[in-house]
């Protein structure tokens, strides 16, 4: 019997494809041993498909495997999918048909009321949904990669202080847009003020994991960095608060990973940083294995109350990391198992 559970990846030739298949390297309870691209990969080795822009080595694990058609059946117990939205509705649902839980990063299913869109910080126990459907598939979802920094930096201050009202103004890395991305013409010298369906998604993403409904303003910027996305959050509280209450509560903050030892966890969920120009993406993007989210810039606002400025690496812990962090938790509840068996 085998000791780890078999992943299959779809979108595996990808920005975020690449990241799962460096993070499940060594893993000790996951490996890969299915991929799945474009019709443009498929049929050969995935060494020969995929051009390998992370700046470590392929992991040879996966250099041979064979580059699949993203459709059921595959040759794993779970599905990890990074594939684009206009694709991944159908193909997840699919598989998610076919038996198999899939663990999604793509927005297609976010929304649909019986799919948990889940940190694990802040809602495990939104995996609930999909208790009642034990022994079937089923698809989990991770948020948008500018929603996970920010409802993990908003989800201590609303169960400390209640958020009655938060804006939020993101200057987001150009690999949030996967390869090539922005064209670097487009990029180079400028500040892009527009990403498509992003401020939307922030702003409804959020809410569903908080289960909240306060009012939530996003705009969101491109900006010239090559990783790590950051937000300029100004918040109103319920209760009045000292931005030193605010440290605390974003230190302090902890969920079930950590509880549970979970392999990808950070340590610490929030790092504050006291000096006056952090956080910034080359220093922070990479802190808790680029699984923490740094906040900085914690002070008295004089709009909103308060405001502090919010980082994460946006293809960690703003995708594969995230999705890994869901297959980690959903095997620790007894949610995922062999192909068939869970
Ligand atoms: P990407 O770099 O463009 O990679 C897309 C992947 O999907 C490639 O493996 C590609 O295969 C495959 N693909 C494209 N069209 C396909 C099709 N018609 N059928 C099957 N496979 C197809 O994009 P990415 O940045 O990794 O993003 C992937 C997903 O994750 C998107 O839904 C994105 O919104 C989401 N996401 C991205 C980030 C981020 O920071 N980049 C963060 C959070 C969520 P080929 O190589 O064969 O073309």
């Amino acid at each position: 019997m085998r000791s780890k559970l078999r992943l299959g990846i779809l979108g595996a030739t990808g920005t975020v494809g690449q990241r799962m298949i460096s993070l499940v390297d060594g893993h000790p309870q996951f490996e890969v041993t299915a991929v799945a691209a474009s019709h443009r990969s498929q049929g050969r080795p995935y060494a020969e498909a995929c051009e390998w822009r992370l700046p470590v080595t392929m992991p040879a694990a996966v250099r041979s495997l064979p580059v699949r058609s993203p459709e059921p059946p595959l040759d794993c117990d779970v599905v990890l999918s990074s594939l684009p939205a206009e694709v991944a509705g159908d193909v997840e649902s699919q598989f998610a048909a076919a038996g198999y839980p899939v663990i999604s990063n793509s927005s297609s299913h976010r929304m649909d009321p019986d799919v948990p869109l889940v940190v694990p910080e802040i809602n495990p126990d939104h995996l609930a949904l999909i208790e009642r459907r034990q022994g079937k598939g089923f698809i989990v979802t991770n948020p948008n990669c500018s929603t996970i920094m920010l409802a993990i930096a908003l989800a201590p201050l609303h169960a400390r202080f209640g958020v009655e009202a938060a804006v939020v103004t993101t200057m987001q890395a150009i690999s949030g847009a996967g390869y090539p991305g922005v064209a670097s013409l487009d990029i180079v010298d400028n500040v892009v003020p527009f990403i498509a369906n992003e401020e939307e998604k922030i702003e409804r993403e959020t809410l569903k994991i908080l289960s909240a409904d306060f009012a939530l303003s996003a705009q969101c910027h491109r900006v010239p960095v090559v990783d790590g996305h950051m937000g300029a959050v100004r918040v109103r509280l319920a209760r009045p608060a000292e931005p030193r209450e605010l440290r605390e509560a974003f230190t302090a903050f902890r969920g079930v990973p950590q509880e549970l030892a979970l392999h990808s966890a950070p340590a610490c969920p929030i790092i504050v940083r006291d000096e006056p120009d952090r956080p910034q993406p080359r220093l922070d993007r990479d802190a808790g294995g680029g699984m923490s989210v740094t906040v900085g810039r914690i002070m008295h606002d004089r709009v909103l109350g308060h405001r502090f400025v919010v980082l994460s690496h946006n293809t960690i812990r703003g995708a594969a990391g995230a999705a890994l962090l869901n297959a980690e938790l959903l095997l620790a509840r007894g949610q995922i198992g062999a192909h068939g068996t869970s």
